[in-house]
């Protein structure tokens, strides 16, 4: 069981099994309205693929935030069609079934995706050439000047 965050919700979940850079990694895999979640069922898909550390309180539980998701198709690979997820660096590659209904699932949630942590859009906007725009306070909502690392208002770390 996807162990959920506050305010998330579960958009599809199956069995399924994640290509990566070290090999299979079966498990369950689960959309939400926050994250692609993957519930491994052996060894751990390798930091390197995007997947980082288990999420906090879990063994098995590992995450991809859907800001960082940019296009999910169905591709044909070697052994047949798979479920491919183009993140900002990186592909995922997953055999699942039920393909044209994970693309959906997977394009619905991005579209509606939270937005990235702040440091990311900081991050974003500068690259642009643009300003980086003010930090805003999850705990009193009130903005600080880009690059704050405590709200300036209540004192509560970014
Ligand atoms: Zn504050």
């Amino acid at each position: 069981m996807v162990l959920l965050q506050s305010g998330e919700t579960p958009l599809k979940s199956g069995s399924a099994v994640v290509q990566t850079q070290a090999g299979p990694r079966p498990g369950i895999f689960t959309v939400t309205n926050m994250a692609l979640v993957l519930e491994t069922t052996g060894a751990p898909p390798p930091p390197g693929d995007g997947w980082g550390p288990p999420t906090a309180g879990t063994t098995n539980e590992y995450r991809i935030g859907l800001w960082r998701v940019r296009q999910a198709q169905a591709v044909q690979g070697p052994g047949g069609a798979i479920l491919q997820i183009n993140l900002m660096k990186r592909v995922l590659m997953i055999q699942t079934d039920d393909l044209p209904a994970w693309v959906a699932v997977v394009g619905e949630a991005q579209a509606h995706a939270p937005a990235p942590p702040p440091e990311v859009a900081e991050r974003r906007a500068l690259k642009k050439g643009g300003v980086a725009p003010p930090r805003r306070c999850s705990y009193c909502t009130q903005l600080s000047p880009p690059g704050s690392i405590k709200c300036v208002s209540c004192g509560a770390s970014f």
